[in-house]
């Protein structure tokens, strides 16, 4: 498994200077005013999908509403979701699974002669009637 960074937070001065960016208004584009406590520090990428070098830090605010749809997609479809794409990064992860053979061949041991005599491979070699 991957490491991934751990989950941090705004600064107070971060989040104000966020807040500025955006107008005070989620950053998905709905245009929703944020107020304490309707609001999330959305991580994007998702913690998930960042490298265990990458900051954990957010990187906007979105209105509630629209940061559950953002992780898990619409009712319709949960195409481009966080949850998407995590679940697409750990097809990809997984390794190619090999199925274990459960009928090892224990290769050529010889073969049976006429009479149904086992002649083995080694013996055989060479002197065979
Ligand atoms: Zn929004």
């Amino acid at each position: 498994m991957t490491d991934h960074p751990k989950r941090e937070s705004f600064t107070k001065k971060e989040l104000l200077t966020q807040w500025l960016v955006q107008e005070g208004r989620c950053y998905c584009g709905c245009n929703t005013k944020l107020e304490p406590g309707n609001y999330i520090e959305e991580h994007d990428p998702p913690l998930r999908l960042r490298g265990p070098k990458q900051s954990g830090k957010p990187d906007y605010l979105l209105y509630r509403p629209c940061a559950k749809t953002k992780t898990n997609g619409t009712e319709g479809t949960t195409y481009n979701s966080d949850r998407n794409k995590i679940a697409r990064q750990k097809h990809r992860e997984k390794p190619k699974e090999k199925k274990p053979s459960t009928m090892k061949s224990r290769g050529f041991q010889g073969h049976r002669n006429f009479k149904g005599e086992l002649i083995l491979k080694d013996k055989a070699e060479g002197r065979e009637e």
